[in-house]
């Protein structure tokens, strides 16, 4: 029998492209090459061991084995409305400001479907991270790419949106710190950010998932903290990479109530919610965030400055040292494409990264590197790339 032809919102995907690259790199590792991966976006480290406990005690109340609520546990809730309270400055309604999330993906890709008609554009920027576009084309309504370039600090030129374009948005997505480029918002490109919202009504949804990853000295602005940010938006927050918990799928939106009920309304409808012992052992990684987060953070911190040092003897003058997020954004060699430097970097150093195509077409020219291996390994991988002599 013939493959059956996928639905239209599924084959409107770009195809898969990176087929090459993978079988490459799986060549490498079946060769048994040593092979340093700073392609991953997953932390390498554990879960907190406080978490894990909090989880095995709460997977044996019988109390949780049975379907959570469609908002989430209210322990989680609460938990997260204090984070917010202690770590941003952001007063919320754990009842009605904030609900519990399968990751932040989950909130995010569910978002258009929830607000997005035929007709309606959703504004998108690339680079960035895929599910905005996906899910904005599944909700059958218009993805508008905002590129965002290094000349403006990689965040997206409102004044190069068309009017007739904001008077058709329903939402806007934003990622600050943001995935891949490693770029921090700032008090005024949030500001402006909020006056367009206000005057053309559209919807700002911004995915937080590197928030409380920082170790710049300088922590990250939440959206929902700059006046009038929470009357237009919502916040996707995640516990993934803060509490290095990828695997739990566990987050929650927090923001405008209307907003938040509406997501939990649509998601009623598609899922069942998070095992409530894994929300339990949630609300203890977000309760115990000033012990839990800083040594985390001070591990990116070392690995960046072996990056630094890396890129220093590599004589890679472009290198910005990230202040957030475990990664790093770098133009490619001597004009190469993304996926022949990534191609290169696994052939003559054993090094792979991921190639800015895979964030969209406007990464291209640039790769991804993660800082979710060693410091040692971070070294080495420089060492290799400088010994491969790619110019
Ligand atoms: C990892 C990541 C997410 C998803 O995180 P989950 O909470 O695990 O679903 C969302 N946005 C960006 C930019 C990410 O890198």
């Amino acid at each position: 029998m013939p493959a059956t032809a996928y639905a239209h919102r599924f084959a409107q995907l770009p195809p898969y492209i990176f087929v090459e690259l993978d079988r490459l790199r799986a060549e490498a590792v079946s060769r048994g090459e040593d092979i340093i991966n700073l392609g991953i976006g997953d932390p390498d480290q554990p879960t907190p061991r406080p978490v894990v406990e909090a989880m095995i005690e709460a997977a044996q109340n019988p109390a949780y084995h049975h379907y959570p609520s469609n908002s989430g546990l209210p322990a989680f809730r609460q938990a997260a409305a204090d984070y917010y309270a202690r770590i941003h400055g952001v007063t919320l309604d754990p009842d009605s400001e904030v609900a519990t999330l399968i990751g932040s993906k989950d909130g995010i890709a569910h978002m258009p479907l929830a607000y997005a008609d035929p007709g309606d554009v959703v504004l998108v920027p690339e680079p960035g991270y895929p599910v905005y576009r996906s899910s904005a084309l599944f909700a059958g309504a218009e993805p508008y790419t905002m590129p965002l370039r290094r000349e403006n600090g990689f965040l997206p030129d409102l004044d190069a949106i068309p009017d007739a374009v904001y008077a058709r948005t329903k939402i806007m997505y934003l990622n600050y710190p943001n995935n891949p480029t490693a770029a921090f918002a700032t008090r005024e490109f949030f500001d402006a950010v909020i006056e367009r919202a206000d005057k053309h009504g559209f919807i700002v949804v911004h995915d937080a998932a590197y928030i409380d990853v920082c170790f710049g000295g300088e922590a990250a602005l939440s959206f929902l903290s700059v006046p009038g940010g929470r009357e237009v938006g919502i916040e996707m927050c995640s516990l993934s990479k803060t509490f290095n918990m990828t695997g739990w799928r566990i987050g929650f939106v927090a923001g405008r109530s209307d907003l938040v009920r509406g997501l939990s309304g649509f998601k009623a409808n598609m899922d069942s919610g998070v095992f409530n012992a894994v929300q339990a052992a949630g609300a203890v990684a977000l309760n115990q965030y000033e012990t839990l987060v800083p040594p985390i953070n001070r591990t990116y911190l070392e690995r960046v400055e072996a990056l630094t040092a890396g890129m220093q003897e590599l004589g890679w003058t472009d290198f910005v040292p990230p202040r957030g997020t475990f990664y790093a954004w770098l133009q490619t060699r001597g004009g190469m494409s993304s996926m022949q430097m990534t191609k290169l970097l696994l052939e003559r150093a054993g090094v792979v990264v991921v190639p800015g195509l895979a964030f969209g077409a406007q990464g291209e020219g640039y790769f991804r590197m993660a800082m979710t291996t060693t410091a040692a390994r971070i070294s080495e991988a420089c060492q290799r790339i400088k010994k491969a002599n790619l110019e």
